[in-house]
Protein backbone atom coordinates (compact mmCIF):
# COMPACT_ATOMS: atom_id res chain seq x y z
CA UNK A 1 0.00 0.00 0.00
CA UNK A 2 0.86 3.39 -0.87
CA UNK A 3 2.16 5.04 1.94
CA UNK A 4 2.55 8.83 3.37
CA UNK A 5 4.49 10.25 6.26
CA UNK A 6 3.62 13.26 8.38
CA UNK A 7 6.07 14.59 10.30
CA UNK A 8 4.56 16.50 13.78
CA UNK A 9 1.24 15.73 15.68
CA UNK A 10 0.05 19.33 15.71
CA UNK A 11 -2.74 20.72 14.44
CA UNK A 12 -1.63 20.95 10.94
CA UNK A 13 -0.28 17.45 11.25
CA UNK A 14 -2.94 15.80 12.43
CA UNK A 15 -5.23 17.46 9.75
CA UNK A 16 -2.99 16.62 7.64
CA UNK A 17 -2.92 12.40 8.33
CA UNK A 18 -6.63 12.81 8.68
CA UNK A 19 -7.42 14.31 5.07
CA UNK A 20 -4.61 12.22 3.67
CA UNK A 21 -6.10 9.36 5.15
CA UNK A 22 -9.90 10.05 3.56
CA UNK A 23 -7.95 9.52 0.04
CA UNK A 24 -6.89 6.33 0.77
CA UNK A 25 -3.60 5.63 0.78
CA UNK A 26 -1.76 4.68 4.60
CA UNK A 27 -0.40 7.42 6.87
CA UNK A 28 1.93 7.54 9.64
CA UNK A 29 1.92 10.16 11.85
CA UNK A 30 5.14 11.31 13.47
CA UNK A 31 5.14 13.10 16.54
CA UNK A 32 8.22 13.31 19.18
CA UNK A 33 6.56 13.68 22.64
CA UNK A 34 4.56 11.37 24.46
CA UNK A 35 1.87 12.65 23.30
CA UNK A 36 -0.59 14.76 20.25
CA UNK A 37 -1.37 18.35 20.19
CA UNK A 38 0.42 19.49 23.41
CA UNK A 39 0.57 23.12 21.93
CA UNK A 40 -2.44 22.81 21.11
CA UNK A 41 -3.81 21.82 24.96
CA UNK A 42 -1.86 25.11 25.97
CA UNK A 43 -4.11 27.27 23.26
CA UNK A 44 -6.70 30.09 24.07
CA UNK A 45 -5.35 29.54 27.86
CA UNK A 46 -6.66 25.95 27.97
CA UNK A 47 -9.73 26.64 26.41
CA UNK A 48 -8.73 26.58 22.51
CA UNK A 49 -10.03 29.01 20.17
CA UNK A 50 -10.08 26.38 17.59
CA UNK A 51 -11.66 29.10 14.61
CA UNK A 52 -12.91 32.34 13.99
CA UNK A 53 -16.83 32.40 12.97
CA UNK A 54 -16.54 35.39 10.80
CA UNK A 55 -16.54 35.72 6.70
CA UNK A 56 -13.51 34.38 4.67
CA UNK A 57 -12.84 38.19 3.85
CA UNK A 58 -12.14 38.85 7.69
CA UNK A 59 -10.37 35.74 8.07
CA UNK A 60 -8.00 37.33 4.97
CA UNK A 61 -7.83 40.62 6.70
CA UNK A 62 -6.47 38.85 10.32
CA UNK A 63 -3.86 37.09 8.53
CA UNK A 64 0.00 39.56 8.33
CA UNK A 65 2.27 37.55 7.03
CA UNK A 66 1.28 36.28 2.76
CA UNK A 67 -3.02 36.36 3.37
CA UNK A 68 -2.61 35.09 -0.78
CA UNK A 69 -1.06 32.50 -0.11
CA UNK A 70 -4.06 31.11 1.60
CA UNK A 71 -6.73 31.49 -0.94
CA UNK A 72 -6.56 28.07 -1.66
CA UNK A 73 -6.61 26.58 1.62
CA UNK A 74 -8.77 28.89 2.87
CA UNK A 75 -11.73 27.89 0.08
CA UNK A 76 -10.82 24.17 0.86
CA UNK A 77 -11.00 24.21 4.05
CA UNK A 78 -12.72 27.26 5.60
CA UNK A 79 -13.92 27.67 9.26
CA UNK A 80 -17.44 26.58 8.53
CA UNK A 81 -15.48 22.94 7.57
CA UNK A 82 -13.25 23.07 10.50
CA UNK A 83 -16.48 23.47 12.48
CA UNK A 84 -18.54 21.01 10.90
CA UNK A 85 -15.71 18.68 10.85
CA UNK A 86 -15.35 19.26 14.95
CA UNK A 87 -18.86 18.97 15.73
CA UNK A 88 -19.30 15.63 14.08
CA UNK A 89 -16.45 14.72 15.73
CA UNK A 90 -17.94 15.16 18.70
CA UNK A 91 -16.52 18.35 20.20
CA UNK A 92 -19.18 20.70 20.20
CA UNK A 93 -18.96 24.31 19.87
CA UNK A 94 -19.76 27.71 20.92
CA UNK A 95 -19.28 31.50 19.25
CA UNK A 96 -18.10 34.35 21.36
CA UNK A 97 -17.24 38.01 21.54
CA UNK A 98 -15.28 38.42 18.33
CA UNK A 99 -16.74 35.36 16.69
CA UNK A 100 -14.40 33.00 18.52
CA UNK A 101 -15.30 29.90 18.26
CA UNK A 102 -14.37 27.28 21.38
CA UNK A 103 -15.34 23.72 22.70
CA UNK A 104 -18.53 23.85 24.93
CA UNK A 105 -17.23 22.62 27.15
CA UNK A 106 -14.30 24.77 26.89
CA UNK A 107 -11.82 22.29 27.20
CA UNK A 108 -8.93 21.89 25.05
CA UNK A 109 -8.77 18.45 25.61
CA UNK A 110 -12.13 17.90 23.72
CA UNK A 111 -10.62 18.93 20.33
CA UNK A 112 -7.69 16.63 20.67
CA UNK A 113 -9.90 13.75 21.82
CA UNK A 114 -11.77 14.73 18.61
CA UNK A 115 -8.79 14.84 16.34
CA UNK A 116 -7.21 11.12 18.31
CA UNK A 117 -10.46 10.08 17.48
CA UNK A 118 -10.91 10.66 13.89
CA UNK A 119 -7.06 9.61 13.49
CA UNK A 120 -7.83 6.26 15.14
CA UNK A 121 -10.93 6.16 13.21
CA UNK A 122 -9.19 5.91 9.95
CA UNK A 123 -6.49 3.43 10.57
CA UNK A 124 -3.57 6.53 10.77
CA UNK A 125 -0.47 4.90 12.51
CA UNK A 126 0.33 7.16 15.10
CA UNK A 127 3.87 7.00 16.23
CA UNK A 128 4.76 8.95 19.70
CA UNK A 129 8.86 9.38 21.00
CA UNK A 130 9.17 9.21 17.30
CA UNK A 131 11.97 11.89 16.08
CA UNK A 132 12.18 12.70 12.57
CA UNK A 133 16.05 13.57 12.08
CA UNK A 134 16.24 13.67 7.72
CA UNK A 135 14.31 13.35 4.85
CA UNK A 136 15.27 10.47 2.59
CA UNK A 137 15.28 11.94 -1.38
CA UNK A 138 15.65 9.92 -4.33
CA UNK A 139 17.46 11.05 -7.30
CA UNK A 140 17.61 8.16 -10.04
CA UNK A 141 19.42 5.34 -8.67
CA UNK A 142 20.95 7.34 -6.04
CA UNK A 143 19.43 7.99 -1.91
CA UNK A 144 20.40 10.81 -0.25
CA UNK A 145 19.31 11.79 3.06
CA UNK A 146 19.08 14.96 3.89
CA UNK A 147 19.74 15.00 7.71
CA UNK A 148 19.16 17.74 10.81
CA UNK A 149 20.12 14.91 13.44
CA UNK A 150 20.38 11.10 13.74
CA UNK A 151 21.82 8.82 15.77
CA UNK A 152 21.65 10.59 19.04
CA UNK A 153 19.52 10.32 21.99
CA UNK A 154 16.77 12.97 22.65
CA UNK A 155 18.67 14.00 25.55
CA UNK A 156 21.95 14.75 23.72
CA UNK A 157 20.12 16.29 20.73
CA UNK A 158 18.05 18.76 23.29
CA UNK A 159 19.06 22.37 22.28
CA UNK A 160 17.99 25.21 24.33
CA UNK A 161 18.34 27.62 21.15
CA UNK A 162 14.42 26.92 19.84
CA UNK A 163 15.31 28.16 16.64
CA UNK A 164 18.15 26.95 16.09
CA UNK A 165 17.50 22.79 14.96
CA UNK A 166 20.22 21.24 17.20
CA UNK A 167 22.59 19.24 14.91
CA UNK A 168 21.87 21.01 11.60
CA UNK A 169 25.71 20.39 10.21
CA UNK A 170 25.17 19.77 6.66
CA UNK A 171 28.38 19.96 5.33
CA UNK A 172 27.10 17.73 2.49
CA UNK A 173 25.11 20.86 1.61
CA UNK A 174 21.99 20.58 -0.87
CA UNK A 175 23.64 19.04 -3.95
CA UNK A 176 21.65 16.05 -5.28
CA UNK A 177 18.68 16.75 -2.57
CA UNK A 178 16.46 18.92 -4.75
CA UNK A 179 16.77 19.53 -8.63
CA UNK A 180 15.61 17.60 -11.78
CA UNK A 181 14.57 14.17 -11.32
CA UNK A 182 14.84 14.53 -7.09
CA UNK A 183 12.08 13.04 -4.93
CA UNK A 184 10.98 12.54 -1.71
CA UNK A 185 11.42 8.59 -0.80
CA UNK A 186 11.01 8.81 3.04
CA UNK A 187 12.08 10.13 6.22
CA UNK A 188 15.47 9.17 8.53
CA UNK A 189 14.30 8.62 12.26
CA UNK A 190 16.45 9.71 15.08
CA UNK A 191 17.54 6.47 16.00
CA UNK A 192 18.67 6.00 12.55
CA UNK A 193 15.98 3.67 11.35
CA UNK A 194 14.39 4.59 7.39
CA UNK A 195 11.11 4.92 7.40
CA UNK A 196 9.84 4.31 3.34
CA UNK A 197 7.15 6.53 1.95
CA UNK A 198 5.58 7.70 -1.26
CA UNK A 199 4.98 11.59 0.03
CA UNK A 200 6.07 13.74 3.08
CA UNK A 201 4.21 16.61 4.78
CA UNK A 202 6.40 18.44 6.81
CA UNK A 203 4.14 20.06 9.70
CA UNK A 204 6.81 20.82 12.91
CA UNK A 205 5.66 24.25 13.78
CA UNK A 206 7.83 26.67 14.48
CA UNK A 207 9.82 27.86 16.97
CA UNK A 208 7.77 29.32 20.05
CA UNK A 209 7.08 28.03 23.38
CA UNK A 210 9.83 24.69 22.29
CA UNK A 211 8.87 23.14 25.55
CA UNK A 212 5.64 21.91 23.62
CA UNK A 213 7.93 20.27 20.95
CA UNK A 214 8.54 23.39 18.44
CA UNK A 215 11.73 23.53 17.86
CA UNK A 216 12.20 24.40 14.58
CA UNK A 217 12.92 20.74 13.36
CA UNK A 218 11.30 21.75 10.49
CA UNK A 219 13.30 24.83 9.43
CA UNK A 220 16.24 22.58 9.42
CA UNK A 221 15.00 19.57 7.33
CA UNK A 222 13.53 22.56 4.87
CA UNK A 223 16.42 24.02 4.29
CA UNK A 224 18.41 20.62 4.19
CA UNK A 225 16.35 20.46 1.11
CA UNK A 226 16.93 23.67 -0.92
CA UNK A 227 14.08 25.40 0.49
CA UNK A 228 14.43 29.03 1.24
CA UNK A 229 14.16 30.51 5.18
CA UNK A 230 12.62 34.01 6.16
CA UNK A 231 13.81 34.97 9.12
CA UNK A 232 12.03 33.83 12.07
CA UNK A 233 10.42 36.67 15.06
CA UNK A 234 8.77 36.43 17.65
CA UNK A 235 4.48 37.26 17.39
CA UNK A 236 2.19 38.13 19.54
CA UNK A 237 4.29 38.44 22.26
CA UNK A 238 4.58 41.01 25.07
CA UNK A 239 6.85 44.08 24.36
CA UNK A 240 9.42 45.32 26.49
CA UNK A 241 9.72 49.62 27.22
CA UNK A 242 12.52 51.47 28.42
CA UNK A 243 10.60 53.32 30.87
CA UNK A 244 11.04 51.82 34.23
CA UNK A 245 6.98 53.20 35.45
CA UNK A 246 6.14 50.30 33.71
CA UNK A 247 7.00 47.93 36.50
CA UNK A 248 5.88 50.08 39.21
CA UNK A 249 2.44 49.85 37.28
CA UNK A 250 2.61 45.77 36.96
CA UNK A 251 -0.52 43.72 36.68
CA UNK A 252 -2.27 46.57 36.12
CA UNK A 253 -5.15 46.02 33.21
CA UNK A 254 -6.25 49.03 30.96
CA UNK A 255 -9.72 48.60 29.26
CA UNK A 256 -11.25 50.76 26.12
CA UNK A 257 -8.33 52.40 25.55
CA UNK A 258 -6.56 52.87 22.33
CA UNK A 259 -3.22 51.96 21.24
CA UNK A 260 -0.76 53.46 18.58
CA UNK A 261 2.42 51.77 17.76
CA UNK A 262 4.88 54.21 15.14
CA UNK A 263 7.78 53.86 13.81
CA UNK A 264 9.37 57.81 14.07
CA UNK A 265 6.06 59.13 12.80
CA UNK A 266 4.65 55.91 10.81
CA UNK A 267 2.07 54.34 11.85
CA UNK A 268 2.48 50.76 12.31
CA UNK A 269 -0.67 49.86 13.83
CA UNK A 270 -3.56 51.38 16.17
CA UNK A 271 -5.99 49.39 18.20
CA UNK A 272 -9.03 49.46 20.69
CA UNK A 273 -9.78 47.45 23.72
CA UNK A 274 -7.13 45.93 26.64
CA UNK A 275 -3.72 46.28 27.79
CA UNK A 276 -2.04 45.00 30.47
CA UNK A 277 1.43 46.38 32.23
CA UNK A 278 4.17 44.16 33.37
CA UNK A 279 7.49 44.24 35.18
CA UNK A 280 9.64 44.75 31.94
CA UNK A 281 6.84 46.78 29.62
CA UNK A 282 3.15 45.91 28.52
CA UNK A 283 1.13 43.29 27.13
CA UNK A 284 -2.25 42.73 26.81
CA UNK A 285 -4.29 41.66 23.20
CA UNK A 286 -3.84 45.38 22.11
CA UNK A 287 0.04 44.41 22.40
CA UNK A 288 -0.22 41.44 21.13
CA UNK A 289 -1.52 42.49 18.20
CA UNK A 290 0.98 45.45 17.97
CA UNK A 291 4.09 43.60 18.05
CA UNK A 292 2.56 41.57 15.22
CA UNK A 293 3.40 44.88 13.35
CA UNK A 294 6.24 45.57 15.40
CA UNK A 295 7.88 42.34 13.81
CA UNK A 296 6.40 43.25 10.15
CA UNK A 297 8.78 46.17 10.30
CA UNK A 298 11.97 44.37 12.23
CA UNK A 299 11.59 41.92 9.26
CA UNK A 300 11.09 44.60 6.84
CA UNK A 301 14.30 46.90 7.55
CA UNK A 302 15.92 43.19 7.78
CA UNK A 303 15.15 42.69 4.30
CA UNK A 304 15.77 46.48 3.54
CA UNK A 305 19.07 46.28 4.73
CA UNK A 306 20.49 43.55 3.66
CA UNK A 307 19.57 44.27 -0.06
CA UNK A 308 21.78 47.78 1.11
CA UNK A 309 24.65 45.30 1.94
CA UNK A 310 24.05 43.56 -1.12
CA UNK A 311 24.55 46.20 -3.73
CA UNK A 312 27.58 47.56 -1.13
CA UNK A 313 28.77 43.98 -1.34
CA UNK A 314 28.75 43.77 2.39
CA UNK A 315 27.94 40.77 4.83
CA UNK A 316 24.25 41.49 5.50
CA UNK A 317 22.67 41.10 9.14
CA UNK A 318 22.67 43.97 11.54
CA UNK A 319 19.67 44.93 13.29
CA UNK A 320 20.16 47.78 16.38
CA UNK A 321 23.73 46.88 15.94
CA UNK A 322 23.51 42.95 16.60
CA UNK A 323 25.09 40.76 14.15
CA UNK A 324 22.88 38.03 12.59
CA UNK A 325 23.19 35.48 10.04
CA UNK A 326 26.03 33.24 10.24
CA UNK A 327 26.29 33.22 13.73
CA UNK A 328 28.42 31.20 16.04
CA UNK A 329 29.88 29.01 13.12
CA UNK A 330 26.48 27.96 12.73
CA UNK A 331 25.52 27.05 9.40
CA UNK A 332 23.06 30.03 7.75
CA UNK A 333 19.96 28.53 7.58
CA UNK A 334 20.42 27.42 11.28
CA UNK A 335 21.00 30.90 12.42
CA UNK A 336 18.92 32.63 10.06
CA UNK A 337 16.02 33.27 12.72
CA UNK A 338 15.88 34.51 16.02
CA UNK A 339 15.82 37.58 16.33
CA UNK A 340 14.61 37.87 20.09
CA UNK A 341 14.60 41.00 21.79
CA UNK A 342 15.76 42.78 18.47
CA UNK A 343 14.48 46.43 18.83
CA UNK A 344 13.71 48.82 16.49
CA UNK A 345 15.53 52.48 17.95
CA UNK A 346 12.49 54.27 16.95
CA UNK A 347 9.48 52.73 18.03
CA UNK A 348 7.36 54.10 20.39
CA UNK A 349 3.54 53.04 21.47
CA UNK A 350 1.40 55.90 22.75
CA UNK A 351 -1.44 55.19 24.32
CA UNK A 352 -4.82 56.98 24.31
CA UNK A 353 -6.70 56.88 27.59
CA UNK A 354 -9.70 58.41 27.14
CA UNK A 355 -10.20 57.76 23.21
CA UNK A 356 -13.91 58.53 23.79
CA UNK A 357 -13.07 62.14 24.16
CA UNK A 358 -11.15 64.69 21.13
CA UNK A 359 -8.24 66.80 23.00
CA UNK A 360 -11.06 69.80 23.28
CA UNK A 361 -13.48 67.67 24.92
CA UNK A 362 -10.98 65.94 27.59
CA UNK A 363 -10.15 69.44 28.24
CA UNK A 364 -13.21 70.75 29.50
CA UNK A 365 -13.54 67.57 31.39
CA UNK A 366 -10.13 68.01 33.07
CA UNK A 367 -11.35 71.82 33.46
CA UNK A 368 -14.80 70.43 34.63
CA UNK A 369 -12.89 67.98 37.35
CA UNK A 370 -10.51 71.41 38.55
CA UNK A 371 -13.29 73.57 39.27
CA UNK A 372 -15.18 70.95 40.96
CA UNK A 373 -12.38 70.61 43.31
CA UNK A 374 -11.00 74.03 43.39
CA UNK A 375 -8.78 74.20 46.45
CA UNK A 376 -7.36 71.00 46.12
CA UNK A 377 -4.01 70.03 45.14
CA UNK A 378 -3.53 68.67 41.51
CA UNK A 379 -2.39 65.19 43.30
CA UNK A 380 -6.09 65.18 44.56
CA UNK A 381 -7.59 66.25 41.42
CA UNK A 382 -7.62 63.00 39.20
CA UNK A 383 -9.42 60.50 40.82
CA UNK A 384 -12.09 60.64 38.23
CA UNK A 385 -9.79 60.45 35.73
CA UNK A 386 -7.80 57.33 35.97
CA UNK A 387 -7.23 54.36 38.06
CA UNK A 388 -5.42 55.14 41.75
CA UNK A 389 -2.58 53.68 40.57
CA UNK A 390 -1.84 55.67 37.69
CA UNK A 391 -2.05 59.11 39.26
CA UNK A 392 1.44 59.04 40.31
CA UNK A 393 2.68 58.32 37.16
CA UNK A 394 0.95 60.33 34.93
CA UNK A 395 1.42 63.19 38.00
CA UNK A 396 5.41 62.85 37.27
CA UNK A 397 5.28 62.40 33.58
CA UNK A 398 3.14 65.86 33.60
CA UNK A 399 5.76 67.59 35.20
CA UNK A 400 2.93 69.41 37.14
CA UNK A 401 3.98 70.06 40.71
CA UNK A 402 1.47 67.46 42.60
CA UNK A 403 1.24 70.00 45.60
CA UNK A 404 0.00 73.04 42.90
CA UNK A 405 -3.81 73.75 43.68
CA UNK A 406 -6.00 72.99 40.58
CA UNK A 407 -6.93 76.91 39.91
CA UNK A 408 -3.42 77.90 39.73
CA UNK A 409 -2.42 75.25 36.66
CA UNK A 410 -2.07 77.58 33.60
CA UNK A 411 -4.35 76.70 31.24
CA UNK A 412 -1.19 75.72 28.50
CA UNK A 413 -0.54 73.01 31.68
CA UNK A 414 -3.71 71.89 31.71
CA UNK A 415 -3.31 71.63 27.99
CA UNK A 416 -0.54 69.80 28.11
CA UNK A 417 -1.64 67.62 30.39
CA UNK A 418 -4.65 66.53 28.36
CA UNK A 419 -2.25 66.04 25.40
CA UNK A 420 -0.68 63.34 28.01
CA UNK A 421 -3.75 61.55 28.64
CA UNK A 422 -4.27 61.23 25.02
CA UNK A 423 -0.64 59.84 23.81
CA UNK A 424 0.58 58.40 26.75
CA UNK A 425 4.07 57.57 25.32
CA UNK A 426 6.32 54.47 25.39
CA UNK A 427 9.43 53.61 24.02
CA UNK A 428 9.90 50.18 22.79
CA UNK A 429 12.58 48.70 23.78
CA UNK A 430 11.95 44.92 21.82
CA UNK A 431 9.86 42.07 21.55
CA UNK A 432 10.05 39.47 24.34
CA UNK A 433 11.60 36.22 23.59
CA UNK A 434 10.38 33.34 21.83
CA UNK A 435 9.04 31.41 24.67
CA UNK A 436 6.51 33.99 25.48
CA UNK A 437 5.45 34.46 21.78
CA UNK A 438 2.22 32.59 20.54
CA UNK A 439 3.72 32.83 17.02
CA UNK A 440 6.75 32.56 14.94
CA UNK A 441 6.95 34.78 12.53
CA UNK A 442 8.98 34.16 9.56
CA UNK A 443 9.49 30.26 8.72
CA UNK A 444 9.84 28.61 5.07
CA UNK A 445 9.61 30.73 2.45
CA UNK A 446 6.48 30.54 0.80
CA UNK A 447 7.62 30.97 -2.74
CA UNK A 448 8.81 27.65 -2.65
CA UNK A 449 5.56 26.34 -2.08
CA UNK A 450 2.35 25.94 -4.52
CA UNK A 451 -0.09 27.31 -2.74
CA UNK A 452 -2.92 25.30 -4.32
CA UNK A 453 -1.44 22.04 -2.90
CA UNK A 454 1.08 22.88 -0.33
CA UNK A 455 3.61 20.61 -2.23
CA UNK A 456 7.18 21.91 -2.58
CA UNK A 457 8.27 23.81 -5.69
CA UNK A 458 12.03 22.22 -4.66
CA UNK A 459 11.33 18.94 -4.03
CA UNK A 460 8.42 16.78 -5.59
CA UNK A 461 6.45 14.76 -3.04
CA UNK A 462 7.27 16.89 -0.10
CA UNK A 463 4.55 19.10 0.96
CA UNK A 464 4.24 21.85 3.96
CA UNK A 465 1.49 22.87 6.63
CA UNK A 466 1.56 24.83 9.35
CA UNK A 467 3.40 27.48 11.06
CA UNK A 468 6.70 25.83 9.65
CA UNK A 469 5.59 27.97 6.73
CA UNK A 470 5.81 31.67 6.53
CA UNK A 471 2.50 32.62 7.64
CA UNK A 472 0.97 34.04 10.78
CA UNK A 473 -1.80 35.95 11.66
CA UNK A 474 -3.04 38.31 14.67
CA UNK A 475 -5.65 36.46 17.45
CA UNK A 476 -8.73 35.00 17.69
CA UNK A 477 -8.91 31.20 16.41
CA UNK A 478 -7.06 32.78 12.61
CA UNK A 479 -3.53 31.09 13.42
CA UNK A 480 -5.37 27.11 14.03
CA UNK A 481 -7.68 28.16 11.20
CA UNK A 482 -4.11 28.39 9.06
CA UNK A 483 -2.96 24.64 10.50
CA UNK A 484 -6.84 23.14 9.85
CA UNK A 485 -6.72 24.66 6.49
CA UNK A 486 -3.07 23.98 5.07
CA UNK A 487 -3.35 20.77 6.90
CA UNK A 488 -6.21 19.60 5.30
CA UNK A 489 -5.00 20.96 1.77
CA UNK A 490 -1.28 18.79 2.14
CA UNK A 491 -3.22 15.84 3.01
CA UNK A 492 -5.67 16.12 0.34
CA UNK A 493 -3.08 16.80 -2.57
CA UNK A 494 -0.41 13.96 -0.55
CA UNK A 495 -3.11 11.78 -1.27
CA UNK A 496 -4.21 12.50 -4.92
CA UNK A 497 -0.51 12.31 -6.12
CA UNK A 498 0.06 9.41 -4.18
CA UNK A 499 -3.09 7.82 -5.99
CA UNK A 500 -1.85 9.05 -9.34
CA UNK A 501 1.63 7.58 -9.17
C1 LIG B 1 0.16 29.84 24.53
C2 LIG B 1 -0.42 29.74 23.15
C3 LIG B 1 -1.77 29.95 22.96
C4 LIG B 1 -2.31 29.88 21.67
N1 LIG B 1 -3.65 30.03 21.53
C5 LIG B 1 -4.19 29.97 20.29
C6 LIG B 1 -5.60 30.04 20.12
O1 LIG B 1 -6.38 30.03 21.08
N2 LIG B 1 -6.08 30.06 18.83
C7 LIG B 1 -5.25 30.00 17.74
O2 LIG B 1 -5.74 30.07 16.62
N3 LIG B 1 -3.93 29.86 17.89
C8 LIG B 1 -3.38 29.82 19.13
N4 LIG B 1 -2.03 29.64 19.28
C9 LIG B 1 -1.21 29.36 18.06
C10 LIG B 1 -1.36 27.87 17.66
O3 LIG B 1 -1.11 27.07 18.78
C11 LIG B 1 -0.42 27.52 16.53
O4 LIG B 1 -0.71 28.34 15.45
C12 LIG B 1 -0.58 26.06 16.11
O5 LIG B 1 -0.34 25.19 17.18
C13 LIG B 1 0.36 25.70 14.96
O6 LIG B 1 0.10 24.36 14.61
P1 LIG B 1 1.19 23.43 13.92
O7 LIG B 1 0.60 22.08 13.85
O8 LIG B 1 1.69 24.06 12.70
O9 LIG B 1 2.44 23.41 14.94
P2 LIG B 1 2.56 22.87 16.43
O10 LIG B 1 1.30 23.00 17.15
O11 LIG B 1 3.76 23.56 16.97
O12 LIG B 1 2.86 21.33 16.25
C14 LIG B 1 4.08 20.84 15.70
C15 LIG B 1 4.32 19.45 16.25
O13 LIG B 1 5.43 18.88 15.56
C16 LIG B 1 6.21 18.13 16.49
N5 LIG B 1 7.56 18.02 15.96
C17 LIG B 1 8.45 19.02 15.76
N6 LIG B 1 9.58 18.54 15.23
C18 LIG B 1 9.40 17.21 15.07
C19 LIG B 1 10.22 16.16 14.56
N7 LIG B 1 11.47 16.39 14.11
N8 LIG B 1 9.75 14.89 14.54
C20 LIG B 1 8.50 14.62 15.03
N9 LIG B 1 7.68 15.57 15.53
C21 LIG B 1 8.12 16.86 15.54
C22 LIG B 1 6.12 18.95 17.76
O14 LIG B 1 6.43 18.18 18.89
C23 LIG B 1 4.68 19.44 17.73
O15 LIG B 1 3.82 18.56 18.41
C24 LIG B 1 -1.47 29.65 20.55
C25 LIG B 1 -0.12 29.43 20.75
C26 LIG B 1 0.42 29.47 22.03
C27 LIG B 1 1.88 29.22 22.22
Amino acid sequence: MKKIIVIGGGPAGMMAAIAAADGGTGVILLEKNEKLGKKLFITGKGRCNVTNAAELETLFANVVSNPKFLFSAFYQFDNRAVMRFLESAGCKLKVERGERVFPVSDHSSDVIGALTRELQRRGVDVRLHTRAGGLLVRNGARETAAVISVGKGPSETRSDDPCVSDGISGTEGTAGISGTGAKICGVLLEDGRRLEGDAVILATGGCSYAATGSTGDGYGLAVRTGHRLMECFPSLVPLAAEERWCGDLMGLSLRNVTVRLLAKSRLLYEGFGEMLFTHFGVSGPLILSASSYYAQELRRRRKKGAKADAALGRRSGTVAGKESGTAGGKQPEAAAGRRPGAALPDCRLLIDLKPALSLEQLDRRILRDFEESKNKQFKNALNGLFPARLIPVMIALSGIDPEKRVNEITREERAAFAGLVKALPLTVAGTRDFDEAIITKGGVDVRDVNPSTMESRKLPGLYFAGEVLDLDALTGGFNLQIAWSTGYLAGESAAERVADA
